[in-house]
């Protein structure tokens, strides 16, 4: 739990560590804790404010989310639901005005929320919980992976041929790139990340390095190292990271020409990243672990620049605890996709419209407690025309949605080979042995209401796609 003495708190024992477009994050100098504080446009009405309850019932929502439903699907040991807490106004006014210069200026289009005092308190993520490694120097490295969706839908109610061969994420570069947020195309591709084959794998990882827009991050001992560059033009300093990773990797002074060594640092942190990501927790080491099969023509995603040879060898299969095959699996509750679930919004909206109390035994916006996630596993599996089967769907739908918008943090330091290590959280690699932890954050629901827009931006992202790539057509 949030041990915070409340009454105590002071803006000079936090600073700013990062955010999203939804939240803004504040990590303790010395505790590992961080606070989670929710943003708002500025072009919003002044009257649209929370009240402190409503603010406090929203983050008790996050909170119930991640614990009730996020946390049966992806596994208890992944999953840090946090504590909704209350804050004194004063500290969350002057914390606001402390991090507002250290704030990225393409994030300043919100703003921190500074009237309700509701945070949602975490453990620091970035830094090890179980730091076993006294005398060792070298302060701990997290990887935050944001690895987007992981598969190509297959359902009946697609009508355009192309997304069933391109993904959403590779689609959705180009419709970035066309609309000035990114300047340029990422290589990375979910579906070679999720692929469960090496070397796929490998060059998905690569790629998230040479272009991280906001898929990928480094910490080094709680302080964001490495991540897009506000300025968008500027590429990555690849020796620049290298030279911080060196030590971790290569620690007996292997020196060499910099460029080559820049490479060699760089190719391993990769496999170390891979062993993390394909690390099953559960399973004992000598029982080969059962697989997550992804069903054919699912796996392989033609914007990928892989080569095709690469992308056809593959046993596409994830061990089956790992944190890929979790996100994966959460993922695919969405098999309706959204142009098979926007007709059940309709369905329900219409419900609603006839039945208005309805709404809170359906769950809609929640309590997201057991019934709800009971609700959503039990839904039938063909339409009946029920109601119940419209909300499943939207359920499953939203679950979905979470789990294709997480982060996967990967903390890992480097140990002595005294240091009495649980077997499950040690990767043996080459010469260095690490302890370390894998976690998945930024669990919070999507709201119900977001589905008509959800089902804009996909026709949008399609539609530019066929015309940035086929421009005769
Ligand atoms: P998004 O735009 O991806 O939806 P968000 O606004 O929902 O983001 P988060 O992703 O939860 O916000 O947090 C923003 C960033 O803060 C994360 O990407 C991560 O780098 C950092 N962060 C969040 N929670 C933690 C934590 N518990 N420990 C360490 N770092 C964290
Ligand atoms: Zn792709
Ligand atoms: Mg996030
Ligand atoms: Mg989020």
């Amino acid at each position: 739990s949030c041990v915070m003495e409340l009454d105590k708190m002071d803006e000079n024992d936090w600073k700013y560590h990062g955010e999203g477009n939804k939240s803004l994050v504040v990590s303790h100098v010395q505790h590992a804790r961080v606070l989670r504080l929710l943003k708002y446009s500025t072009e919003d009405d002044e009257n649209s404010h929370k009240t402190t309850e409503q603010a406090f019932r929203h983050i008790q929502n996050i909170v119930d989310y991640s614990k009730n439903v996020m946390k049966p699907l992806l596994g208890d040991k992944f999953v840090h639901n946090g504590e909704a807490v209350k804050l004194p106004l004063d500290f969350v006014r002057q914390l606001s005005l402390k991090v507002q210069l250290e704030r990225p200026e393409s994030r300043c289009d919100k703003v921190m929320d500074t009237f309700s005092g509701c945070a949602l308190c975490l453990p620091n993520l970035t830094q090890l919980s179980s730091c076993c490694c006294f005398g060792q120097h070298r302060p701990p490295l997290c990887i935050e992976i944001k690895p987007k969706c992981g598969f190509l839908p297959s359902s009946r109610h697609v009508t355009k041929e192309v997304k069933s061969k391109v993904c959403r994420f590779c689609m959705h570069q180009h419709f970035k790139l066309a609309s000035g947020k990114w300047k340029r195309l990422s290589r990375y591709c979910p579906l070679d990340l999720f692929s469960g084959n090496k070397q796929r794998m490998y060059l998905a990882i690569k790629h998230l390095i040479e272009e991280p827009q906001n898929n990928f991050k480094i910490f080094k001992g709680g302080e964001c190292i490495y991540s897009c560059k506000d300025d968008a033009d500027m590429l990555q300093d690849l020796d620049e990271l290298a030279k911080h990773m060196r030590p971790y990797f290569l620690p007996s002074g292997s020196l060499g020409n910099g460029h080559q060594s820049s490479k060699v640092v760089l190719n391993e942190l990769i496999q170390v990243l891979m062993s993390a990501l394909l690390s099953s927790w559960d399973c004992p080491r000598t029982v080969e672990p059962r697989k997550t099969q992804i069903p054919d023509g699912r796996g392989t995603c033609e914007g990928s620049i892989l080569h095709r040879d690469l992308l056809r060898n593959g046993n596409h299969c994830l061990p089956k605890d790992c944190v890929l095959a979790k996100i994966l699996g959460t993922q695919m509750l969405d098999n309706l996709d959204i142009e098979g679930v926007n007709p059940l919004f309709r369905r329900v909206e219409q419900h609603l419209q006839d039945f208005p109390k309805e709404r809170s035994r359906l769950q809609i916006d929640g309590p997201y407690n057991e019934s709800f996630l009971e609700k959503m596993q039990n839904c039938p599996a063909e339409d009946d025309g029920s109601i119940e089967y419209a909300v499943g769907k939207i359920h499953q739908y939203r679950v979905a949605m979470t789990a294709k918008d997480c982060s996967i943090m990967i903390a890992i330091a480097p140990c002595g080979e005294d240091d009495g290590l649980d077997q499950n959280l040690e990767i043996r690699h080459t010469k260095t042995r690490f302890s370390y932890s894998v976690s998945i954050l930024d669990l919070d629901p999507k709201p119900y209401d977001s589905i008509p827009h959800q089902s804009k931006l996909d026709s949008k992202i399609l539609n530019n796609y066929l015309r940035s790539t086929q421009p005769n057509n």
